[in-house]
């Protein structure tokens, strides 16, 4: 490899996490010449998001490296934005042949399970796997609040939407339940189905295509239950998870995966971890997953939460004010399914007592949930724990001191401070050592600027919210 660029990746490799490693780096190909880097994408997305938040650090690294002054290009495979020639992989393809008389016992098993989705009862088996989208039309991007949180996996999901097939294929998200994993997806092919009304999608959770599946296998039927996956335009797989161990899907999967992405037709598909993560899923399939483009949801951030409630709010054609979305947003943390339930309960509450929405009102209605967790989470909690991770004494979280080991630590404090407790900035000061609310508000400022910057301090700042609130 280029010697220059195996720098750069070390580098990275400190500065990254894995994810955004394999997702931004990785797929990176790099030549230098006399005074010159040619750093290639494997497609435009990539290559916007390179040039965006890695370009400067490329370059300054080049800086240091070379003696001369050496310039950086960034460069799209083929010079079009179509990914890199995947041509290494179609002899592969051709091998896989479904075996799937040898369906393993697991397989079978789910059948007897309950299915993930309720079958109306009266129809007969087969119209289990009807052609219909299984799409809901309330899931779109209209109703999906954007944030930080889920920036890139939305800008992502509208490319795939708008050119299907064309370049991100598959497109793999992931993340924690209750996060829009699913919202997303429909979101996509609602999108699609807008834009062309013959396009032939299809959206299905994992569980149900396994006993989809292994009931196509017994009637009779894989012919069809194939052909009709084989000749979509886009395949939407929620949860693949669920694939886990389940040999036989797994290989048929495989195989209808190949005929899409061979088509140009597109695949999405949704799990709670990172595709090389995953266990009880072959190599070769967590492989082709990484082939596309592989995106996160994370936990939406304080100002996401309030948007969020608002806009739900407004959908439920209920009164909520600011100070209320605020303080439901502050008490409800881990992901959006629960944030909705808060507000659900809020509203009942309201209706239920006929009183209008306040910030009282809303403490009485969550009260348990809040119980709860408020125990836990005190000041000196934080302060604790921030102190214990970044390995300073607790009293310099209270000291005067000012280097920058012991002020980022301090300033990181504050700001979880203000995000898991209810108390203002002259109190967060106050329990810094006295400090001015000025101090607390520059030091929340800064953190809110890192974070979008620095990933190992958005990484610290991710692993304290979970270890405190976990
Ligand atoms: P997941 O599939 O990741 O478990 P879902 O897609 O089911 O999560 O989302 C859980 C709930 O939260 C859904 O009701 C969804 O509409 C809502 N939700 C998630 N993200 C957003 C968002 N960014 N804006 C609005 N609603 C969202
Ligand atoms: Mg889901």
């Amino acid at each position: 490899m280029d010697e220059f660029w195996s720098h750069c990746l070390a580098h990275f490799e400190r500065t990254l996490n894995t994810q955004q490693i394999n997702t931004w780096i990785r797929p990176l190909k790099a030549e230098t010449a006399a005074g010159l880097v040619s750093v290639t994408a494997p497609n435009g997305f990539v290559a916007q998001w390179v040039r965006e938040k890695f370009l400067q650090e490329i370059e300054q690294l080049a800086r240091d490296y070379f003696p001369i002054a050496t310039k950086i290009v960034l460069k799209v495979a083929g010079g079009g934005n179509g990914r890199l020639s995947d041509t290494a992989t179609v002899n592969e393809t051709l091998e896989a042949v479904p075996a799937l008389m040898a369906l393993p016992v697991q397989d079978m098993a789910t059948i007897t399970k309950p299915a993930a989705e309720k079958k109306s009862p009266g129809k007969p088996e087969k119209a289990a796997l009807p052609d219909e989208s299984r799409i809901n039309p309330l899931f779109s991007f209209d109703t999906f609040v954007p944030g930080k949180a889920n920036d890139l996996a939305r800008a992502a999901a509208l490319q795939v939407a708008d050119n299907p097939g064309s370049g991100y294929n598959p497109l793999f998200v992931y993340g924690g339940v209750g996060l829009g994993k699913t919202h997303l997806m429909h979101a996509i092919g609602n999108r699609m189905v807008q834009s062309n009304a013959k396009a032939k999608v299809k959206y299905i959770h994992a569980d149900r295509y396994v006993s989809d599946m292994v009931r196509a296998v017994r009637s009779n039927s894989y012919d069809d239950f194939k052909r009709r996956y084989d000749s979509l335009d886009l395949l939407m797989i929620d949860d693949i998870q669920f694939f886990a161990g389940k040999e036989g899907t797994q290989e048929q999967f495989f195989y209808t995966f190949n005929t899409l992405i061979e088509d140009h037709k597109q695949v999405i598909i949704t799990s709670d971890t990172f595709p090389k993560d995953m266990e009880g899923i072959e190599e070769r399939l967590k492989s082709r997953f990484s082939w596309g483009l592989t995106v996160m949801l994370e936990p939406p951030e304080l100002e996401m939460r309030v948007a969020i409630l608002l806009d739900k709010a407004r959908l439920e054609k209920t009164s909520l004010d600011e100070g209320t979305a605020f303080f439901i947003a502050k008490q409800i943390r881990s992901n959006v399914r629960e944030l909705e339930g808060a507000l659900k309960r809020v509203i009942a509450f309201a209706r239920f007592n006929k009183l209008p929405i306040s910030v009282e009102l809303a403490k009485e209605a969550l009260k348990d949930l809040l119980a709860v967790q408020n125990r836990q989470i005190s000041i000196e909690n934080i302060q604790k724990t921030v102190a214990d991770y970044f390995k300073i004494k607790i009293a310099d979280m209270y000291s005067k001191k000012r280097t920058r080991n012991l002020a980022r630590p301090r300033q990181m404090a504050m700001y979880v401070a203000r995000e898991l407790t209810d108390l203002s900035y002259p109190e967060i000061g106050q329990a810094f050592g006295g400090r001015d609310h000025t101090t607390v508000l520059h030091a929340c400022g800064k953190i809110e600027e890192l974070k979008a910057t620095d990933q190992n301090l958005r990484r610290d700042y991710n692993l304290l919210i979970q270890v405190l609130t976990g």
